[in-house]
């Protein structure tokens, strides 16, 4: 059989799945090479086992808001060892899936590490793969402080590792991943100092989430440490790290650290030297709207591309690559604008499209109207805890056009998506005011500002 295929995708993630299983059904011939465990990042070490832990601490959540809804509730002794147990039962059956789902589609699978050898020309140990096209979908991974002592610590996928749940953790960074982990861990009874190096979690979102959550993660008990600037790591007596600061201090006692600083693409043992592909000089593999990168027939996209580096968007992305290449839809594309997400902190984030600052930064202060909201959540009336939420529109020019909606608090994962479709397409304040709110619910908030 000739190794000659009409697309090779390199990695077997969101976006390299997405791009095959496509690509497959134009009827084309398709090889992908994955070196680790089908799902990629998502399945395996991010979206997929994070939104179990965040269920769990979820309903340690609850089972603590329990008696004020009549429950006479035992103290939930939590068994982490079984949470990981059914969590990794979960994941190989959606590896499973993820391979009878190539089968059927007829891709090839090919099992190991790809490296170019030529342009459009890929080695996988000793197999040389040709095709007329090549996908670079191959992800990204934590990146680490080159510090004394850095060991120690892990990452997001040495997390996922872990057969039991440590009594304190320092975790490293601010943004989404940090954030995730440190409210999730919390929840299940970790005590958690978040290291932030500046002032400010989610960089890049509007501000109101980043304040708020900062607020709501030391209520709820997380240590929230500022302008902290780790310099090196030490280990203490007792198996514990010890953390040194650029200023001098040092924080000790924790049992775990997280290095969640970031993300680097996986470019490194691809040769790309081989084709001449030229990197970013963040490391990402350029590429233009199209997913093209600078030499004919090869295509990446997903977290080697940099941002927004989210499963839907490299699925997406990959599936328009295929329909265009394959399915003979010229246009087709990935329209990278409002773009929507959720952070799964305690409470919960949603966010679509453009921040306060950046608004105003766009259109002006003269064309931006905010609207805010600040409410407590039915659910807390009969609760001692009346953690308040928070809602802001972002609406420009005269007719109100709404560019960005975020809000934090209840619910705020599972009602972004539908407002994002109403941003997406261009609603205005007065669309949001004339949709007939839902009660009681918190979303209505969305529709009932003034
Ligand atoms: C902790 C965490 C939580 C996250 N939570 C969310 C979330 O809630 N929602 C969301 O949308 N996104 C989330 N993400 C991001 C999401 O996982 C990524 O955006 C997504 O997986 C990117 O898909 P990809 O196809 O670009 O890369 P990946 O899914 O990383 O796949 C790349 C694949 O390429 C393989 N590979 C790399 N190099 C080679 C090579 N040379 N040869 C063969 N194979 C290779 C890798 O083994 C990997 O399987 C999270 C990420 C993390 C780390």
């Amino acid at each position: 059989m000739s190794d000659h295929y009409d697309l090779i995708v390199i990695g077997g993630g969101s976006g390299g799945m997405a791009t095959a299983r496509r690509a497959a059904s134009y009827g084309k011939r398709v090889a992908l090479i994955e070196r680790g465990r089908l799902g990629g990042t998502c399945v395996n070490v991010g979206c997929v086992p994070k939104k179990v832990m965040w269920h769990a601490a979820a309903y340690a959540e609850a089972s603590a808001h329990a008696h004020n809804y009549g429950f006479t509730h035992p103290s939930a002794e939590h068994d982490w060892a079984r949470l990981v147990a059914n969590r990794r039962t979960y994941i190989e059956r959606l590896n499973g899936i993820y391979d009878r789902n190539l089968d059927k589609d007829d891709v090839e699978l090919v099992v190991g590490e790809a490296s170019f050898a030529g342009e459009r020309e890929v080695t996988v140990g000793d197999r040389r793969l040709t095709g007329e096209h090549v996908l670079i979908a191959t992800g990204g991974k934590a990146s680490w402080p080159e510090i004394p002592g850095a060991a120690l610590g892990t990452d997001s996928d040495g997390f996922f590792e872990w057969e039991s749940r440590p009594d304190s953790v320092a975790i490293v960074g601010s943004g989404y991943i940090a954030c995730e982990l440190a409210c999730m861990l919390n929840g299940l009874g970790t005590r958690v100092s978040l290291l932030l190096r500046k002032e400010h979690v989610l960089k890049g979102f509007d501000a109101m989430l980043g304040d708020t959550l900062i607020e709501r993660m030391r209520e709820a008990g997380i240590d929230v440490q500022m302008n902290r600037q780790s310099v090196a790591l030490h280990e203490q007596e007792g198996g514990h790290i010890a953390v040194e600061f650029e200023d001098g201090d040092t924080v000790k006692g924790f049992d775990r650290l997280i290095w969640a600083i970031g993300r680097v693409p996986n470019t490194d043992t691809l040769a790309l030297e081989q084709i001449g592909l030229e990197l970013a000089g963040d490391g990402t593999v350029p590429v233009d709207e199209w997913q093209d990168t600078a030499l004919p027939g090869v295509h990446a996209l997903g977290d080697v591309t940099g941002g927004p580096e989210l499963t839907p968007v490299a699925i997406a992305a990959g599936r328009r690559l295929s329909d265009r290449l394959f399915g003979g839809m010229p246009e087709r594309k990935l329209d990278y604008s409002n773009i929507p997400t959720v952070v799964f902190t305690h409470p919960p984030i949603g966010t679509v499209g453009l921040s306060e600052a950046d608004a105003r930064a766009q259109f002006g202060d003269d064309s931006v109207k905010i609207y805010t909201s600040h409410y407590v959540a039915l659910y807390h009336g009969v609760l001692d805890d009346k953690t308040p939420s928070d809602m802001k529109l972002v609406c420009v020019g005269d007719e109100e056009k709404v560019v960005g909606a975020h809000v934090i608090g209840d619910g705020a994962d599972e009602m972004t998506q539908g407002f994002a479709v109403a941003v997406k397409m261009g609603a205005t304040k007065k669309d949001f005011d004339d949709t007939v709110a839902i009660h009681p619910t918190s979303a209505e908030e969305f529709v009932t500002m003034t």
